[in-house]
């Protein structure tokens, strides 16, 4: 009898917690605003976004000053902005999302996306970075897969949205959402979180809504911030016609690897790396290898180290050095610092190598995940020679490439041999063109450090672009000296 009570408490316990938290969940949609079909709230908006890019430094972001308006209720999402970027281009984009349906017209695109079940998944999460009203229709929609905890000050709801596990943070003291958070992966940078996080909230006689909204990418490194300059209740709106074929087609399937190892001659390799446009190059010595450049992510990182294995199968890779810090030569990291590898990087590299090295692939382990290792990096200043009898030398070049502070490139002066990442844009038909800032950096660099090179050889694009990857040093000369 006894025990009977106390599972009866228990089960009591339970339903009654239950209850409460999806009373967080329904009393929060009731203050951002009794939300009907016909009906909409319309939210004016100014945003700041910045993106990570191919520039010159590690962190360094594009910066695109936004406005636009949202128009919301409780089966609707849609969005109207521009961004306008800083040499004050303008883009602009048209979202809607109704009842499950995503169109999307992307920034500066004339016809609408194709719509795959990651895109509409991805839009729907970022719904979050202007208001929390979308999630929380999602969430309470689909209150049977949503679990919860607390906190002294928040009930914190999680639901998995395709594979990303979402949590949201209400404030058991207003019921109003303070943050929205997500975890995906990241090839770069590993288990990544983004969070929306929810201020000033502004409240009038019907509805509530945060004013100030800051988005917080990649861990918190990259910062976004979304304000709300004021909200109209309004009538449906039409942004987007539905095509007649629409359809959510399956996400995207990536690319099969396709890799291709030449010698060049007895000691200098070269591994084309067909899926992701890239030449890796691999060195050996006498009783060590050295691979520079590998791209994208771990997993061409140890494709590189099989083909290295097959080449040497003795030998340990002793050297791994990137020629600069984008993601098309450094990417590929992490199994190198799994195989103990030193990384030779510059100073201004040197603490994002460190962050790559060391960031959690919880979602998605690679070797380094499975079993970590405590990354040895060793700095290059202006110029290392590895091997004997100058096999090879490393030069530091920086911003002497017009193209990133932290730049390398290789040389060997037996072959009169050069190999860099991306400075040389000669066509591989058709007359040589007039040399760009890149070009003529590496010329002046050359010529400055006084290196014989009959060739170059380059590591990215090797298919896309036209451009050549094996280049006559006579062709950069050539397209230094045209005057106009
Ligand atoms: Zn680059």
């Amino acid at each position: 009898m006894k025990l009977k009570t106390t599972y009866l408490l228990i089960l009591l316990t339970i339903i009654l917690q239950s209850c409460t938290s999806v009373n967080y969940l329904e009393n929060s949609i009731k203050l951002y605003g009794k939300s009907d079909d016909k009906s909409l709230l319309r939210f004016n908006f100014k945003e700041q976004l910045n993106n990570l890019g191919h520039l010159a430094e590690p962190w360094a972001t594009n910066t695109y000053d936004g406005k636009g308006s949202l128009w919301v209720n409780k089966n609707t999402f849609q969005k109207q902005d521009s961004l306008t970027n800083s040499r004050g281009k303008v883009y602009t984009s048209k979202t809607d999302i109704t009842n499950n349906t995503l169109l999307y017209l992307d920034y500066g695109d004339k016809e609408l996306l194709p719509i795959t079940e990651e895109l509409f998944f991805e839009k729907l999460i970022n719904t979050a970075r202007y208001t929390p009203i979308t999630l929380l229709h999602h969430f309470y929609n689909n209150k049977e897969d949503v679990k919860f905890t607390t906190t002294g000050e928040h009930v914190i709801y999680a639901l998995e949205i395709d594979k990303y596990p979402i949590q949201l943070f209400i404030n058991k003291s207003n019921n109003l959402v303070d943050k929205i958070t997500y975890l995906s992966y990241d090839e770069l940078y590993g288990d990544i979180t983004t969070s929306f996080v929810y201020s000033s909230y502004i409240k009038n006689e019907f509805y509530t809504y945060p004013a100030h909204i800051q988005i917080e990418k990649i861990n918190g490194k990259v910062i976004d911030i979304v304000e709300i300059l004021n909200s109209i209740n309004d009538n449906p709106v039409k942004l987007l016609e539905k095509p007649e074929n629409y359809q959510i087609a399956k996400s995207s399937i990536e690319k099969n690897p396709e890799i291709q190892t030449t010698p060049y001659n007895d000691y200098i390799h070269f591994i084309d790396l067909a899926h992701t446009d890239d030449k890796v190059m691999v060195v050996e010595f006498k009783d060590y290898m050295l691979v520079a450049e590998a791209p994208i992510n771990p997993k061409n990182g140890e494709l590189i180290i099989s083909e290295v294995k097959k080449i040497a199968p003795l030998k340990p890779i002793k050297y791994f050095v990137f020629g600069h810090h984008h993601p098309h030569y450094l990417g590929g990291l992490r199994p190198f610092v799994h195989k103990e590898a030193t990384i030779l990087c510059t100073d201004i590299s040197e603490n994002y190598v460190k962050y790559i090295a060391e960031a959690p692939h919880t979602i998605n382990p690679d070797s380094l995940q499975l079993e970590p290792k405590p990354i040895k990096t060793q700095i290059i200043k202006d110029s290392l020679i590895i091997g004997k009898n100058n096999k090879m030398k490393i030069y530091f070049m920086g911003e002497k490439s017009s193209h990133t502070k932290d730049y390398l490139i290789y040389y060997f002066p037996n072959d009169k041999l050069l190999f860099e990442d991306d400075l040389c844009w000669i066509p591989k038909k058709g007359p040589i063109k007039k040399a760009r800032s890149r070009e003529i950096g590496l010329y002046n660099i050359i010529k400055d450090l006084k290196l014989e090179v009959d060739t170059i050889i380059q590591s990215w694009p090797i298919e896309s672009h036209k451009v050549k990857t094996v280049i006559p040093f006579a062709d950069l000369e050539k397209a230094v000296n045209i005057n106009n």
